[in-house]
């Protein structure tokens, strides 16, 4: 009889005993250790047919007084078809599926990254953006998935760094995998990640410059140098003086809490991305417009502007109403009350004294000559947001009705006018009171190209936004990883045991980012790092890599500048996820209940 096939009951006859329970239990691990499968322990066991079975049972348990051993089936505690994986095998295969991830992800790094075309259903997407590729990968392996975790939340919290936060978790899981093979424990590797991350931040404090305010011409120069180093890693890197300043006018638009949905971005198809304007206000793409709309004025000084909710149109109710009349004049009836509830919201929107009428909902060809008679403007169908940032920037709030149309209730901006942008027109509000706000007009060719410079222009202005709040930067281009590299190994060396080769191996980590940064630009990393480590080592912090010159340069004085919040958030958030995958051992798939459709019965009475 083999000890590794068969399944040994063991019961207690006085499981109160306590020593005993600890003695049973270390039989138990005994067992489990000798690959025997052990299935309960309830019974005192003889230890001669545990020998016989050639399973190791230690001197101190010799002399148990032991009564039966029977061998039973398997208990089953999962569902059948439980998939279930432990162990060091295990999380050595979790690391390889993270390290699949991050070699997705890995060539997109850097102002010479490449960009990547994801194809979802027939829409393409081409994007060089880390957490719209890690949202688009639509990865199933659960421990690869953390990864995607933590490209989004960069993304939600700082918006900027987050291909880097993929490279960092990547590199740290990839540095301590010999760790784990040689079969040092997870927690002791842990336990070194936190130590490391708590002082890179600390470095990244005590290095990080802060910036004058005080200054505005200085602050602003600031602020679009962070917004270019951000831009320039982006397809439109080649316009990111344009667009560096277009959004930091922008964020300066808005109010001291710089809510981000007070910047609208348009797209418009054709013209160049230098025919992109920023509207100090709101603007909307026109909307839908009946016969007569071409009469209305197209320009207001000091509009009076109503927000409705209500629609302005003769129903067709032929669809969703019957009404049966006996005669002709019946019917002319029903028609005239229709006509006159319309004509009596309509009086009732001319006499509150409102230029500009938009609405949620339809507003029909009736309605729309009555306000061009009237020289009052209309558009209908206004898209819900937009509605609301022109609530929000004009003042007035959204009626569903038409009476009480009073001053309270109603927008005011300085000045509307309905613009042709490229092949579109554009209902634009500027001068508003209220909230400040402002809207992109993006120019272009194709529509993914478009979309691209959407998120390039979003990850600029997080970072604008970051800047102005946290207000302290670092130079980029790898020089800040290269200097927390340098700080980590000068401290693995003043301490001893697991821990020093653990923080060495951390250290060597961070310079993933200026490796990557030299692999996609062509260079010869090897050599560069080389000059790097050596720039630091003598005290020089602010060395990174050139990308220009394929050299190395003091990146502060190149003005690669990065706020520091970017780099202590991608930090932190790809150690965390270092050590959530490092502390899985083990992983339980349920089957899949069912194969998703039921079994399909012949109808009842229907022949086959
Ligand atoms: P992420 O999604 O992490 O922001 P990017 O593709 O935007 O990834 O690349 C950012 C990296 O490129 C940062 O490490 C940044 O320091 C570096 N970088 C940006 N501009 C330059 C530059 N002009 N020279 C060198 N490195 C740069
Ligand atoms: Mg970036």
């Amino acid at each position: 009889m083999s000890s590794t096939d068969q399944c040994i009951l063991l019961v207690f006859s006085n499981p109160g005993n306590r020593t005993n329970l600890d003695r049973s239990f270390s039989v138990h691990f005994t067992l489990v250790q000798s690959e025997c499968r052990v299935a309960l322990l309830t019974h005192w066991i003889s230890l001669d047919p545990l020998a016989n079975l050639g399973v190791q049972v230690p001197a101190s348990l010799a002399g148990f007084y032991c009564e039966q051993i029977s061998i039973q089936p398997q208990i089953i505690l999962l569902k059948e078809g439980t998939e279930n994986s432990q162990g060091k095998p295990q999380l050595i295969s979790n690391i390889n599926a993270c390290q699949a991830v991050v070699d997705a992800v890995r060539t997109t790094l850097g102002p010479r990254g490449m960009d990547k075309l994801l194809v979802n259903n027939g829409k393409a997407t081409i994007s060089n953006d880390g957490a719209t590729i890690m949202r688009l990968l639509d990865i199933v392996h659960p421990a690869a998935k953390t990864l995607v975790d933590i490209a989004k939340s960069q993304d939600a919290e700082v918006g900027d760094g987050t291909t880097s936060v993929v490279l960092f978790a990547g590199e740290f899981l990839k540095q301590v995998k010999p760790f784990i093979e040689e079969g040092v424990h997870p927690r002791i590797i842990i336990k070194a990640f936190r130590k490391a991350t708590q002082l890179s931040i600390e470095m990244i404090n005590s290095l990080a410059v802060k910036i004058e305010k005080s200054n505005t011409v200085e602050h602003r120069a600031l602020l679009e140098k962070c917004a270019a180093t951000a831009l320039s890693s982006k397809l439109v890197s080649h316009q990111k003086g344009f667009f560096s300043k277009m959004v930091v006018d922008a964020v300066l638009l808005l109010d001291d809490l710089l809510p981000l949905n007070m910047i609208g971005i348009k797209k418009v198809n054709g013209g160049a991305l230098e025919d992109s304007i920023l509207v100090d206000g709101v603007s909307f793409k026109k909307t839908f417009s009946y016969a007569g709309f071409e009469m209305q004025p197209k320009k207001y000084n000091n509009p009076k502007i109503a927000l409705l909710n209500i629609e302005l149109e003769l129903k067709a109710e032929r669809d969703n109403a019957e009404v049966r009349v006996k005669s002709v004049s019946e019917y002319q009836k029903i028609v005239d009350a229709e006509w006159n509830i319309l004509y009596e919201k309509l009086d009732l929107i001319h006499k509150s004294g409102v230029q500009v009428v938009l609405s949620k909902l339809p507003i029909g060809d009736v309605a729309t000559q009555y306000f061009a008679d009237r020289d009052m403007f209309c558009a209908g169908r206004v898209p819900e947001e937009d509605l609301k940032r022109t609530m929000k920037a004009c003042g007035g709030s959204v009626m569903s009705t038409a009476h009480d149309l009073t001053d309270s209730v109603l927008g005011r901006c300085e000045y509307f006018e309905e613009k042709q942008i490229g092949g579109e027109r554009f209902n634009i509000f500027t001068g508003c009171p209220n909230a400040k706000t402002c809207t992109f007009i993006l120019r272009g060719g194709a529509e993914q190209f478009l979309e691209e410079t959407e998120r390039s222009l979003h990850d600029a202005i997080m970072i604008v936004r970051r800047t102005i709040k946290n207000d302290s930067v670092v130079a980029g281009g790898g020089a800040i990883e290269m200097e927390l590299s340098r700080a980590l190994r000068d401290y693995s060396r003043s301490i001893a045991g697991k821990e020093q080769l653990l923080i060495g191996a951390i250290a060597k980590a961070l310079e993933v980012i200026p490796r990557q940064l030299c692999d996609n630009a062509g260079f010869d990393a090897t050599n560069i790092l080389n000059k790097l480590r050596q720039k630091h080592a003598q005290g020089f912090s602010w060395y990174g890599v050139d990308i220009n010159k394929e050299d190395i340069s003091d990146n502060f004085e190149a003005c690669v500048w990065e706020p520091a919040v970017v780099k202590i958030n991608a930090l932190t958030a790809a150690s965390e996820a270092t050590c959530l995958i490092l502390s899985v051992d083990e992983t339980i798939k349920n089957p899949k209940s069912g194969d998703g459709q039921p079994p399909m019965g012949r109808g009842m009475g229907r022949p086959m």
